[in-house]
C-alpha cells in the first residue's frame, strides 16, 4: 500500500507526492519548517490524510523574506530585460500545461474539487492567466509630460516611471489554491517584484508544486518562495514582516482588516480581495430559463466556494415559482460524489471545519423561517459532503441573507418593484459582485450603475476574464486581481524631473 492511501488513478496524478511530506520553497531549495512541526493536508472526499506540508513560524518567514530580498537587491530578475522576463512567464505557463494531470489531481484532493473545474479553472484559465500578465511585462510604461515649471534658466525634462514595489507577500485562500496563487504572482512577477506567498493551510500541495515548475522554467532562485503553514503564526508574520513591500490577499473579510492594518503599520501597499454576498436581481423580462440554469451555476459552482457566488436571488413575482421550480430540478438532480468521478457535478466541502459551517447556517436558515425548496441535508456519512440548497422567502434580517456562507446555499426572495430590488441589493455590507437578468438594454444600462459591486454581469454570472478587474467595494476589499489595474498594483510610480 502506498503511504496516501491513494488509488492509483490518484496517484498517477500526483507524483508529487511520492514523499508523504513535501517542504517549503525558499531560494530554491525545499525543505522542513526550522521547527521540524508539520500539518496534515486532508482529502475532504474520504477525511483521509493525503501529505504533510510544513507548519512554518516567524523564523521561516524571515528565511523567506530575506531569500526575496537578495533576489530583488541583486537584480536577477528586475534587472532582466521585460523581453526575458515575459519569456520565462510564458516558460511557466507551458510547464503548468504540461503538469495539468499533476495539477489538477493535487488540487481534486486536497480540496475536493471536481476534476473538471481543476483542469478548467485552476490549470488552465492559470495557465493563460500567466501568459496574459507575461504581456505586460513588456508594456508597463510611464508618461512624458509638457509641464509650466516657472523656474527660468534650464529647460525642463519631466516623466514618470513605473518601478517594482520590491518584496510582495502573498496570501491565499483554499477555493482556488492555484489559481488564486497566480493572480498575485503572474503580475508581481511581470512587473519585477520578487514573492514570498503563503498558501492555505488546507490547500498547499499545488502552490508548492508551483514553486517548483517555476525553478524548472528558469524563473531565479529566491524570486517566488513558498511558505506553508497556519494564518496565525506564518501569515501573521509574513503581513508584519517590515521587508515586505506589498501585500496581496485573498480571504475573509476578518483577516483582510487585520492584514490591512499591518500593512498601513509598515506603510507596505495592499490589495484585499475579501468576501460577498453577490445579489442576483431577476427583471419581469428575463428568461426564466435561462435564470435558473445561470444561478444553478452562480451558486453551486465549486459547492458555492466562490467569492463572487450568486448567493441572493431577488426575482420579479411574476417569475417567482417557475424560477424556483426550475432551480430546486437543478439542485435535485445533481450527482453529488468524489472530485475526481467524471460523472461527479457537485463534490464535497473543503474542509470539516467549513462543512460544519455551512450545516449551521442551513440550521440558522431552518430556525429562522425561510421555505427549504431544495437540500438542507448532510449526504454520506464520511466526507464534507452537503445537499445544494436553496431556501425561498427569506427576508433581509435572517443570517442566511446577511452573513456570507462560503457554500452551495441559495436564499431567494420575490420583489414587485424594482426600486426595492435595487435596494434589498444594495442591503449588504459586501460589494464584490452583482448580476442582472433583464432581456432589456435600458433595464441593464440604466441599472448597473445603481448596483453597488466591483463586478456587474448582465445575464450572466460568475464569469472572469484575464484583463478584467476584479475586486470589491464596501467590505469586499479595496484594489484589483486582473487586468492592467492588477500588474500596475505591483509598482511604485516614481516621478522625475530633469533641468537640462
Ligand atoms: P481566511 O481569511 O480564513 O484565510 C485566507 C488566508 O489568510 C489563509 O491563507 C490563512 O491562512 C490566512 N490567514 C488567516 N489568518 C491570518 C492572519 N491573522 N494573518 C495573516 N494571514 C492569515 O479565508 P478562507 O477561509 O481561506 O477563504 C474564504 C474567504 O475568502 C471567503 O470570505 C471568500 O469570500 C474569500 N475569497 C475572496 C475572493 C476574492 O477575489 N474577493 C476570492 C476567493 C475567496
Amino acid at each position: 500500500m502506498n503511504p496516501f492511501d491513494l488509488s492509483s488513478q490518484q496517484l498517477q496524478g500526483a507524483k508529487f507526492l511520492s514523499e508523504r511530506r513535501v517542504g517549503n520553497v525558499i531560494g530554491g531549495v525545499s525543505g522542513p519548517a526550522l521547527s521540524g512541526r508539520w500539518l496534515p493536508v486532508t482529502d475532504p472526499a474520504t477525511e483521509m490524510v493525503v501529505a504533510e506540508a510544513p507548519d512554518s513560524d516567524a523564523a521561516d518567514i524571515a528565511r523567506a523574506v530575506a531569500s526575496a530580498q537578495r533576489a530583488f537587491d541583486s537584480h536577477v530578475w528586475r534587472g532582466l530585460r521585460p523581453a526575458d522576463r515575459e519569456k520565462l512567464l510564458f516558460r511557466l505557463s507551458e510547464l503548468i500545461e504540461r503538469h495539468a494531470d499533476e495539477l489538477s489531481a493535487l488540487e481534486t484532493l486536497q480540496s475536493g474539487k471536481l476534476q473538471g473545474i481543476a483542469r478548467a479553472i485552476d490549470v488552465q484559465a492559470g495557465a493563460e492567466f500567466v501568459r496574459y500578465m507575461a504581456g505586460w511585462a513588456t508594456k508597463l510604461e510611464g508618461q512624458t509630460l509638457d509641464n509650466s515649471i516657472p523656474i527660468p534658466g534650464p529647460q525642463w525634462v519631466t516623466y514618470t516611471r513605473r518601478e517594482p514595489v520590491g518584496v510582495v507577500g502573498a496570501i491565499v485562500p483554499w477555493n482556488f489554491p492555484l489559481a488564486i496563487a497566480l493572480w498575485k504572482i503572474a503580475p508581481a512577477l511581470a512587473a519585477g517584484c520578487t514573492v514570498v506567498l503563503k498558501p492555505s493551510e488546507d490547500t498547499p500541495l499545488t502552490a508548492l508544486r508551483l514553486a517548483h515548475l517555476a525553478l524548472e522554467a528558469g524563473i531565479p532562485e529566491g524570486v517566488l518562495n513558498v511558505v506553508c503553514g497556519r494564518g496565525a503564526t506564518a501569515g501573521a508574520a509574513l503581513i508584519a514582516h517590515p521587508g515586505v513591500r506589498k501585500l496581496s490577499f485573498t480571504g475573509s473579510t476578518a483577516v483582510g482588516k487585520v492584514v490591512g492594518h499591518a500593512a498601513v503599520e509598515n506603510m507596505a501597499r495592499f490589495t484585499l480581495e475579501l468576501g460577498g454576498k453577490s445579489p442576483a436581481v431577476v427583471m419581469e423580462d428575463a428568461d426564466p430559463s435561462q435564470v435558473a440554469q445561470g444561478i444553478a451555476t452562480g451558486i453551486f459552482f465549486h459547492q458555492g466556494q466562490v467569492c463572487t457566488a450568486s448567493s441572493r436571488l431577488l426575482v420579479h413575482r411574476s417569475l417567482y415559482r417557475r424560477v424556483l421550480d426550475e432551480l430546486a430540478g437543478i439542485a435535485q438532480g445533481m450527482r453529488i460524489g468524489s472530485g475526481f468521478d467524471a460523472a461527479t457535478q457537485f463534490g464535497p466541502l473543503t474542509s470539516k471545519a467549513h462543512f460544519a459551517r455551512v450545516m449551521d447556517f442551513i440550521a440558522s436558515a431552518k430556525a429562522e423561517g425561510a421555505t427549504l425548496v431544495a437540500g438542507g441535508e448532510r449526504v454520506h456519512d464520511a466526507g464534507c459532503f452537503v445537499q445544494p440548497t436553496i431556501f425561498a422567502d427569506t427576508t433581509a434580517q435572517m443570517r442566511v441573507v446577511r452573513e456570507e456562507v462560503f457554500g452551495p446555499v441559495l436564499a431567494v426572495a420575490p420583489f414587485d418593484d424594482v426600486e426595492d430590488a435595487i435596494a434589498a441589493a444594495n442591503d449588504t455590507p459586501y460589494g464584490l459582485a452583482a448580476s442582472l437578468w433583464t432581456q432589456s438594454l435600458s433595464h441593464a444600462h440604466r441599472i448597473v450603475p445603481r448596483l453597488q459591486a466591483g463586478v456587474v454581469w448582465v445575464n450572466a454570472h460568475n464569469v472572469l476574464d484575464a484583463g478584467l478587474p476584479l475586486g470589491g467595494i464596501k467590505q469586499s476589499g479595496t484594489g484589483r486581481d486582473l487586468g492592467r489595474a492588477a500588474v500596475e498594483g505591483f509598482t511604485e510610480l516614481k516621478s522625475v524631473c530633469m533641468a537640462v
